[in-house]
């Protein structure tokens, strides 16, 4: 019997459904070449878009079927001229994470043949990291909660025992797997501003403590400063980093720039229970519309979500499917011949999802 998975998905706003339709379709070649699981698609709205019409951004039962779903792949939400009356923008991925308590952020950082990364490699090094977000409290837990006048302005940061423990053990555990599989070291480093902030003293010292109970992971602490002059001048070092929720938003989008472009960066918000798969991107309002948006990010993003989904509920398979996604775009990539304008390119959406499939086609088991 086919094991089944639910996927809640939300089509986002500006290139959104230009990504996500293209990569739904990849979803359901594999759906139907593999005997032991099957997924089911069910969509749902939010977004600005939505908050526009009907002036809510995440509707209760949206947020009900997200709850009930299997896994979640969103594609980018937001629009910069629809806004909250403070002023904020929509962003119903925010509400998802404090609503499904998704603490995790994960955002790979890998730069794969024919990625335009900017650097200069030298010739015997990859870049192959990980970065960990905190992404339910820190900086953002003030979002909707700043308090401002004429005078002044503040926000504050929260960071708590307990969550900072569930981060940590996850960035331990994802470091023993990259290992295992023979992708990192086993080296998880603390990402912060322990030099300055009591907050981020207490953050290095609930790492520490749970360093100590994982002896076989290298572990260890730097400034988010020089991590970020780091992550430029030799990235190569680095396996896992684990950083708080505005650190990690920053350090997000440097790790795209490292790949070639947030057309190519996916990722994934996890929680204990749930957990949502979206490209690192916004809506890019100024390409919306014109067919041109680069999918790869989406769907590297729906192969992160694959392979979550097989290795929590036991699938081999549908790891198996994961790989043979990240695979085909890797080799489009490698061959470099399909390209969307972001990455120098003329090619549309369509035509790098067609390259995608076609290279998905040539290795069908
Ligand atoms: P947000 O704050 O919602 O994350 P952002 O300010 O980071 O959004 P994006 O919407 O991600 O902005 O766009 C930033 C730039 O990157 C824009 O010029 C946009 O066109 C480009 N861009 C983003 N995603 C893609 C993509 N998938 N393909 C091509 N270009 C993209």
């Amino acid at each position: 019997m086919a094991q089944v998975f639910d996927i809640a998905v939300f089509m986002g706003d500006g290139i959104g459904p230009e990504v996500m339709v293209p990569t739904l379709d990849l979803l359901q070649r594999l759906n139907g070449s593999q005997a032991n699981f099957s997924l089911r698609f069910s969509e749902h709205p939010a977004g600005a878009g939505h908050y526009r019409e009907h002036g809510v951004s995440l509707p209760a039962e949206s947020l009900a079927a997200a709850r009930e779903a299997d896994a979640i792949l969103l594609s980018a939400m937001g629009d910069p001229t629809v806004r909250f009356e403070d002023g904020t923008e929509i962003s119903p991925q925010i509400e998802l994470r404090q609503e499904l308590d998704l603490y995790v952020g994960l955002r790979p950082v890998r730069v794969r043949p024919g990625y335009p990364t900017p650097l200069n490699l030298p010739a015997d090094k990859t870049i192959d990291f990980v970065l960990l977000r905190e992404s339910t409290e820190g900086l953002f837990w003030s979002r909707g909660r700043g308090q401002v006048s004429d005078e002044d302005a503040r926000e504050t940061l929260v960071v708590t025992r307990a969550m900072s423990e569930k981060l940590f053990e996850q960035a331990f555990r994802i470091a023993a797997q990259r290992r295992v599989t023979g992708q990192g070291p086993g080296r998880v480093t603390c990402v912060d501003k322990a030099n300055v902030f009591r907050a981020f003293a207490f953050f290095r010292r609930i790492f520490d403590e749970t360093a100590a109970s994982h002896a076989g992971i290298q572990a260890e602490s730097a400034y988010v400063d020089a991590v970020a002059l780091w992550m430029v001048q030799r990235p190569w070092e680095f396996d896992v980093l684990v950083t708080e929720n505005m650190f990690g938003d920053i350090l997000s989008d440097l790790g795209a720039g490292l790949m070639g472009g947030l057309g190519l960066a996916p990722s994934a918000d996890i929680g204990d229970e749930h957990a949502v798969f979206q490209p690192c991107h916004g809506s890019a309002p100024d390409i919306a519309g014109q067919g041109v948006a680069n999918p790869i990010a989406m769907i590297l993003s729906a192969a992160m979500m694959l392979d979550w989904l097989g290795r929590t509920r036991d699938c081999a398979e549908i790891v198996s499917a994961a790989e043979r996604l990240s695979g085909a775009v890797d080799r489009v990539m490698a061959d470099g011949t399909v390209r969307t304008p972001d990455l120098g390119g003329s090619h549309a959406t369509a035509d790098v999802a067609a390259a995608v499939a076609s290279a998905l086609d040539a290795d069908r088991p």
